[in-house]
């Protein structure tokens, strides 16, 4: 019996935990995809722990960088691999999706 109920409990929060990240995130969400795929791809290069290649998919897809920046902050992403490895693996288990990339290392999500 309990379990069901934490089940319904947990969805219940998991979808207000959504909610609450898609309100504050300053873009669409399939742009955040785009960001991830993209710091995310095969060749990019090795994290300069700034977010140089971050800055450079906002300003050619001319998206807030200032709201952006701190949006990302906020979730762990002061650098382009923390932007990978702390955002998404958030934002990746709130809204479900993941990158389909091989070299993803974490397959610790449920
Ligand atoms: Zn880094």
């Amino acid at each position: 019996m309990h379990f069901s109920i934490k089940k319904i409990l947990k969805a219940k929060f998991k979808q207000q935990e959504q909610q609450k990240l898609l309100d504050s995130l300053p873009m669409e969400i399939a742009q955040l995809k785009e960001l991830l795929s993209y710091l995310n791809r095969e060749d990019a290069p090795a994290c300069d722990h700034t977010l140089k290649e971050t800055l450079h998919f906002l300003r050619t897809h001319s998206l807030e960088v200032d709201n952006t920046v701190n949006w990302l902050n906020e979730h762990g992403g002061y650098c382009d691999c923390e932007v990978i490895y702390n955002v998404y693996d958030e934002v990746g288990d709130i809204v479900d999706w993941h990158l389909d990339a091989e070299d993803v290392q974490n397959t610790s999500t449920m």
